[in-house]
This record gives structure tokens, C-alpha cells and sequence, in this order.
């Protein structure tokens, strides 16, 4: 693979990072993944408009403007001959001469920021989608700022670690007797027809395919309702669902062992997948 690190192309063996690199160190990064569809990007600007506001919350520069950016992936999607997949871009507080807890000085130590892609052929014929995936709940143990995208991943790492180990394929995280969202994706249920989903808040993260399905979903006449939900609502929903940059729009047919409806995959669900991609691959960049 062609990846690239702070300016520069180079085979992925060649890509170093220094040991002091905050990102390493201290978790302190954000991340974006962007989903590649007919050898295009989908909702690039979604993605570039979150990462911005990701690294303002963190008080971190942007090393790069959001144009340069955009050339870095399609670029990088030329140059690896990558026609669905999907494209990682990171940035951490960079490398500092020495371990502190205190943030450096941003004009004596730059960002890093690192791309590189991954090849998923299939990604949006993924037989999994007939089938449905099946979810476990486990308490949510983030921390409290889910809405910033960063590279904190180890509970999610480990929800998805305890999914395996139940036999599921992913958890959905728990707080306060309410649904967040799923470790790595926005969670839903449909209940006569309504598309429910979590409102937005530090809660969780702004899910930029939630934000493209809900707005299909409207357009097609569809009712949304923004509020929180119990996983006993949702194992007495007709159907559920997660959504992100990778799955699109899956369902969910068992919640903690209890099938939903007859356990196969339902109608809005597979509706909202369909819109979902036509949409975004006409609007692909
Ligand atoms: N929630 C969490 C916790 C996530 O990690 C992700 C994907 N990274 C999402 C939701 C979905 O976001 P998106 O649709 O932007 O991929």
C-alpha cells in the first residue's frame, strides 16, 4: 500500500512515527473514515466538516486545509487502485521531545497526520446485510465526549471483544437505562413504521450517515423521532438497525438473545440501505 504521512506519499513500510507521538502516548487524536464507492469518495464534506470541528474541540490545529485534503484521498484512492473500501485519516498533537501531560506548543510541534486505505471489495454487497447482525448490551464506560471523533477506542475495542465472546457481532452501549449507540456505529429501532433514534448530544457521536439516512429517510415521507430508547423498547421494536461509513445501514434482528419480529432482517432497514446508497454514490466526490 501507498500511504501518507505529513505530506508525503511513501510505500507503508516506510511510514514512521516517532515514539513520543501524543496519539501513541496519550490517545490524543482524532480520526475520520470515509467510505469509497465506484473508486469515490462518499460524503467527504460530512466527514471533513466533523474532523474540523473534532480537532477545535481538542484546541488542535488543522495541519492541512480541507481542499489538500480531499486531493490526499482521491489520490491515495489512485494511487492504490481502490474501488470500494474505505480511506483512515488520523491526526494526533504530534511528537514532543518528551513525555507531558501539558499540550505543546503548536507552532514548535506540528500535528501528525497520517492516511492510508483500506481495500474491501464487496464492501456495499455485503451478504451480511441478508442475514442481520446480532447485538449484545453492555454498559457504556466511555468517557463523557463521544461527539469528538478520537482514537480513544479501547472500550469499543473491548465491547466488540465481549460481542464475540456471547456470540453476537457487535454491543450496544448502555447509560443511564438508555441506548448511546453502538461501539462503532448510531444505533435505531422502527416501531409502526417510526425510525427512532438517539438525539444528538455529547452523548454520542454525530454519525455522519445518520445525519445523510435521516434526511432520505424525510425526504421519503418517512417518521423520525430523535429520543432515546430501553433495550426492552428494542427487543419489542418491529425492527432495528445501526448505521456508519462502513456497514451504511445493517440490521439488527436479536437484541440480548431475544429475536426481533420473526429474526430476518425487516423492510425499513433494507429500504433505507437502498436509498442510502443510491443516493450517496450520485453524490459522490
Ligand atoms: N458512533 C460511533 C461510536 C462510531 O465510532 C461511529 C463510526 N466511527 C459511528 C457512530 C458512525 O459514524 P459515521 O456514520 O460517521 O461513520
Amino acid at each position: 500500500r501507498t500511504v501518507y504521512l505529513n505530506g508525503e506519499y511513501m510505500p507503508e513500510g516506510e511510514a514512521k512515527v516517532s515514539i513520543f507521538d501524543r496519539g501513541f502516548l496519550m490517545a490524543d487524536g482524532v480520526y475520520e473514515v470515509t467510505s469509497v464507492l465506484d473508486g469515490k469518495l462518499i460524503d467527504f464534506e460530512g466527514h471533513a466538516v466533523r474532523l474540523e470541528r473534532s480537532l477545535k474541540e481538542l484546541d488542535m490545529a488543522s495541519p492541512i486545509s480541507m481542499d489538500d485534503l480531499l486531493e490526499v484521498h482521491r489520490e491515495l484512492v489512485r494511487l492504490n487502485d481502490i474501488n470500494e473500501g474505505m480511506i483512515y485519516l488520523q491526526i494526533t498533537r504530534g511528537a514532543p521531545d518528551d513525555r507531558d501531560f501539558v499540550f505543546p506548543d503548536p507552532a514548535k510541534v506540528p500535528s501528525t497526520i497520517v492516511l492510508f486505505t483500506q481495500n474491501k471489495p464487496g464492501l456495499a454487497d455485503n451478504p451480511v446485510v441478508k442475514k442481520g447482525i446480532k447485538v449484545i448490551s453492555i454498559p457504556d464506560e466511555r468517557w463523557g465526549r463521544r461527539d469528538i471523533k478520537t482514537v480513544q477506542l479501547l472500550y469499543p475495542s473491548m465491547g466488540k471483544m465481549m460481542a464475540k465472546a456471547a456470540g453476537a457481532d457487535d454491543a450496544w452501549l448502555v447509560e443511564d437505562g438508555k441506548v448511546t449507540e453502538g461501539t462503532s456505529n448510531n444505533a435505531y429501532i422502527v416501531k409502526g413504521g417510526k425510525i427512532i433514534t438517539r438525539e444528538l448530544s455529547n452523548d454520542i457521536l454525530h454519525g455522519i450517515t445518520r445525519k445523510a439516512v435521516l434526511r432520505f429517510a424525510k425526504e421519503a415521507q418517512m417518521v423520525v423521532e430523535e429520543r432515546s430508547f430501553s433495550i426492552e423498547e428494542a427487543q419489542g421494536a418491529d425492527e432495528a438497525f445501526i448505521t456508519s461509513a462502513s456497514t451504511f445501514v445493517m440490521p439488527v434482528v436479536e437484541i440480548d438473545g431475544a429475536k426481533l419480529g420473526d429474526g430476518t432482517p425487516g423492510p425499513v432497514a433494507a429500504r433505507l440501505r437502498e436509498i442510502y446508497l443510491e443516493e450517496s454514490r450520485k453524490a459522490a466526490v
